[in-house]
């Protein structure tokens, strides 16, 4: 559980709301993969098809789909991690707070608007971001400095 310590701050995102979205988030998420799994096996296509068969076109729209929905799986599960570990609502790529406003219209935000439009800016010019993959341990390694360096003093 989550302790809210400065309540007196208005602009306080409420992360166990966060938290109850992206859980509802999930659970949607596995149960459309779910049905879509499903789906896929009630539609085998026998192994002689040919390439550009409607069954074929089919399935790949299937596996796009499941592709899509398990990135985003992914994605709120990362969300979730970060509440975990109390790193929730950081921008992976500068480190700053990401807006409130946003958070809440996508609780698995994980740029803040700069470098989200910044990122698209360069995805155009060719250059994809890659976020960071070992971001939770660089996280858990930066609170655990913090608590050592608290109780040395
Ligand atoms: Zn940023």
């Amino acid at each position: 559980m989550f302790k809210n310590e400065d309540s007196s701050t208005e602009e306080r995102l409420d992360l166990e709301e966060q938290r109850q979205q992206l859980l509802q988030d999930k659970a949607s998420i596995l149960n459309d993969l779910e049905h879509l799994g499903e789906a896929m096996r009630n539609s085998e296509v026998d192994i002689d098809l040919e390439e550009g068969d409607p069954q074929i076109i089919e399935r790949e729209k299937y596996q796009a789909l499941v592709t899509n929905l398990q990135t985003r799986l992914k994605s709120v599960e990362r969300a979730l991690a970060k509440i975990d570990l109390g790193v929730y609502g950081i921008c992976e790529r500068c480190g700053k707070p990401i807006a409130i406003a946003r958070l809440i219209a996508k609780p698995d935000a994980t740029l803040c608007i700069k470098c989200r439009s910044e990122v698209e800016k360069l995805a155009k010019r060719g250059i994809i971001y890659r976020p960071p993959k070992n971001f939770l341990e660089a996280f858990d390694i930066l609170q655990n400095e913090e608590e050592e360096s608290k109780s040395n003093r």
